[in-house]
């Protein structure tokens, strides 16, 4: 499968705003690892998640902040022989950051910040929350330390794309 990797940012960005969430990978103090999903928002190259006050996830982050991101774009399903496993290939987009989640205090920052996670999903940057709402939610920054850029299973030029109806058969 050819795989390309992409360094410029503007292509990197435009992978991670095509997703409607990502995948946090974190590690317990014992190594144990966590994965799970994750709305976000992005802007100028940073990371915003939220989530509730407690939880395994916010728990193994307090003793270990490090964390990795996997973003993957929509996916399609080519071939060049139907009959032919080894000539099926699933061309996508990926990218990967590595960082350390910072719990943000500051109320108006975290508003600022929850608006950015709103604009990923709606037309809106500028919403309403409750004292209580923004007092109880934690939201996370990243600044990425490390980011990785692939896109995958770039098809041959008489390859056949497998609609999705046959793929769900
Ligand atoms: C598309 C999507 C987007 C999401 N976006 C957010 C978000 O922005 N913020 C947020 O806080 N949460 C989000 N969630 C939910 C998130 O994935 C976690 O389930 C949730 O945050 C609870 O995590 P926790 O570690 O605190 O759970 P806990 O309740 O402490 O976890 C207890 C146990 O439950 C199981 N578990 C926890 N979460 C899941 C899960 N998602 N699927 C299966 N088993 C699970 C695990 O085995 C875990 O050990 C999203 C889920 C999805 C599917």
């Amino acid at each position: 499968m050819k795989t390309v990797t992409i360094t410029e940012q503007p292509k990197i960005d435009e992978v991670i705003r095509s997703c409607q969430f990502c995948f946090v990978a974190v590690a317990d103090v014992d190594a144990t690892p966590y994965v799970f999903p994750m709305n976000f928002g992005y802007q100028d190259g940073i990371l915003y998640l939220h989530s509730g006050p407690q939880g395994r996830k916010t728990d193994i982050l307090e003793k270990n902040p490090k964390v990795c991101i996997s973003f993957c774009a929509n996916a399609s399903l080519y071939y060049t022989a139907e009959q032919i496993a080894c000539t099926y290939l699933m061309q996508t987009k990926s990218v990967i950051i590595d960082g350390q989640v910072e719990f943000i205090a500051d109320d108006a920052e975290k508003i600022r910040i929850m608006n950015i996670i709103m604009a990923h999903y709606t037309a809106k940057t500028d919403f309403q929350y409750s004292a209580p709402a923004i007092k109880n939610v934690r939201v996370w920054k990243i600044q990425p330390t490390q980011v990785s850029c692939r896109f995958l299973g770039v098809p041959h030029l008489e390859a056949i794309k497998l609609e999705k109806a046959q793929h769900n058969k």
